[in-house]
């Protein structure tokens, strides 16, 4: 089978309000480097990976160029360009840029544990389903609550898995559910697959990230970053 064109739109807008510093939370060091550098570099060093879309928050285009970009030599960069206010509208800010004949890789930038394996473990899943996500079986039992905080359920553990990215999709598919989100102004929207889920009723398979595919969120990620670093 030939290989089909892979686009990775790596995501590193938006504000990270819950990290309380200054400096965006993917332009913090680990390991004497920027968050975002790893997941760029991580897909610059994939084979199956041809083309980056960096999206970036507004006004950071210039800054994300100089000081990743160019000075960590990620190449396959196409372009780099502006978010929109909610990760939605960075997505399809990012969307409206590919190709639509491949598939699309869309990551965190905020994720840099994402690695060479998980990548190939995704083109392999893609190749098959067309819509999946990365993620891993729920560790502890999850609860529904009602505003009350009264639990008024407690699904099967072993259905539950935490989603992750890189969710990756025929960029058709990902194309028209978007699209169609946009249109009908539809603002409740946390992940990719739930937007392909949603919108088309097209099913979205889950393939095995790793427990280490942390989205850096809060001050203390930062310290698991490091030690993930260390190990
Ligand atoms: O804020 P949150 O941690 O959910 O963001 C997940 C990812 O989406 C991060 O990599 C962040 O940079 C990106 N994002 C974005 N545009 C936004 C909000 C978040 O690109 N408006």
């Amino acid at each position: 089978m030939d290989k089909k064109y892979c686009t990775a739109i790596v995501l590193a807008g938006g504000s990270g309000k819950r990290m309380g510093t200054k400096t965006h939370k993917q332009y913090l060091l680990i390991g004497g480097k920027p968050v975002l550098y790893y997941s760029l570099k991580a897909f610059q060093d994939s084979e199956l990976i041809d083309e980056i879309i960096l999206v970036t928050g507004s006004g950071e285009e210039e800054y994300c160029r100089q000081m990743i970009v160019e000075r960590y030599d990620i190449r396959k960069v196409s372009c780099i360009i502006s978010g929109g206010k909610e990760r939605y509208e960075s997505v399809w800010n990012g969307l409206r840029q590919i190709e639509k004949d491949g598939f699309v890789f869309i990551h965190d930038g905020a994720r840099p544990f994402v690695d060479g394996e998980m990548i190939r473990r995704a083109y392999e899943c893609v190749s098959r389903c067309r819509a999946c996500a990365a993620g891993m079986p729920a560790k502890d039992t999850i609860k529904v609550v009602d505003e009350n905080r009264t639990v008024v359920d407690t699904p099967d553990r072993n259905r539950l898995w935490i989603v992750q990215t890189p969710q990756v999709f025929d960029a058709r598919i990902v194309y028209e559910a978007y699209e169609l989100l946009m249109d009908k102004q539809i603002t409740a929207v946390t992940d990719d697959a739930m937007v392909v889920e949603k919108m088309l009723g097209f099913p979205v398979r889950m393939f095995e990230g790793s427990y280490e595919n942390i989205k850096i969120t809060t001050p203390e990620d930062m310290e698991t970053a490091e030690a993930f670093l260390k190990k």
